[in-house]
């Protein structure tokens, strides 16, 4: 079977939310598809604290239900599929959902983002036995135990802040001989009776039998290793973009991120990205939020046959 639409958005993160409220407002026929949850990254966060107009420590679960609320309220229904193929004729996207085929004039891809992986010999192995991407999400079950956190940014700083007032003792361990994360943070970390920082530090290996219980960690200088007895690794190095279906259809950058202009264009004519799928100086919930607005608005542009200016 297969359906013809004026706009596809994929992902129902806050910028392909956003991207439907104004898709609604506009009058236009589309359909929004979600693999996982409505909210996307939100469902991972703890607070917000810099989202204008919300109050202080508003958690990201709320904000993603009232997401949910809002589709609900415009009478948008999410399609709860992933695609998982996608094809460009030459003026339509033709895509694979699990049921249907969907032929849309235009497409915003709103896919997000997701954690990056070390890539070392026992990360697969020992995910959720040990091994997590999300102090948030997981970090509830290392009451009394011992943890390491993998990175040097804010959002390794941030977890090993979080997991401390949990955990027996973190270990933050990083690659550099100083770390990234904001000034505030870093003093914050280093006040933390119960936390020490490896700098030049990197994973090896993860091992266990059941569940995870030894890291092999290398210091980059000196080339010696030593062993940690730990029962939880938290890995915070930063996050890849899910744009690996869209990489033959349009322009990404060395790390897979979707090229665009201002006007979140990409360089397919009828292809618009918005959020932490695409290229930009802000990975936040405020930018994926507007970016998800203008391609809308974009998108709308052209398939009435507006004039957009470069
Ligand atoms: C732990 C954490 C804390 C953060 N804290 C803050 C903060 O305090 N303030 C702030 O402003 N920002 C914060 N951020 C960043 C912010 O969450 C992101 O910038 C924002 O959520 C990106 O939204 P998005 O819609 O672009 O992508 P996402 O939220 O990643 O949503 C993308 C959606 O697309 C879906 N999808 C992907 N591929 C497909 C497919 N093929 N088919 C169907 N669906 C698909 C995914 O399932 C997902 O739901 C934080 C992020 C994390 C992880």
């Amino acid at each position: 079977m297969s359906k013809s639409i004026e706009l596809a958005i994929i992902g129902s993160g806050i910028a392909g939310v956003s991207a439907a409220v104004y898709a609604r407002r506009s009058g236009l026929d589309f359909v929004i598809f979600e693999e996982k949850g409505i909210g996307g990254q939100l469902l991972l966060m703890e607070n917000i604290d810099n989202y204008v107009g919300l109050p202080l420590n508003t958690k990201g679960n709320d904000l993603a239900k009232e997401l949910a609320t809002t589709l609900e309220d415009l009478e948008i229904r999410p399609i709860n599929q992933g695609i998982t193929k996608i094809k460009m004729d030459e003026k339509a996207a033709i895509l694979q959902a699990k049921d249907c085929d969907y032929k849309a004039k235009s497409l915003i891809v709103a896919s997000g983002a997701s954690f990056r992986r070390l890539g070392v010999s026992g990360e697969t192995e020992f995910l959720g036995k040990g091994v997590s991407y999300c102090a948030v999400c997981d970090g509830f079950f290392f009451k009394g135990k011992d943890v390491a956190v993998i990175g040097g940014g804010n959002t390794a700083v941030e977890e090993a802040l979080y997991l401390s007032e949990i955990a027996n003792r973190v270990t933050l361990v990083h690659r550099r001989d100083q770390l990234r994360a904001i000034e505030y943070l870093q003093k914050d970390l280093f006040k933390k009776p119960n936390i020490e920082v490896l700098f030049d530090s990197v994973v090896k290996e993860i091992k266990g039998s059941e569940l995870m219980g030894e890291v092999i960690i290398e210091n980059t200088k000196s080339r010696r290793e030593q062993s940690l007895s730990l029962q939880g690794l938290f890995i915070a190095i930063g996050i890849s973009p899910n744009t690996d279906i869209f990489a033959d259809s349009v322009s990404v950058d060395k790390d897979g991120f979707i090229v665009t202009d201002e006007h979140m264009r990409t360089s397919c004519e009828f292809v618009w990205a918005a959020g932490d799928c695409r290229k930009r100086p802000l990975r936040q919930l405020i930018t994926a939020a507007s970016e998800g607005a203008i391609a809308t608005m974009s998108v709308y542009k052209y398939l009435r046959g507006h004039y957009i200016s470069s």
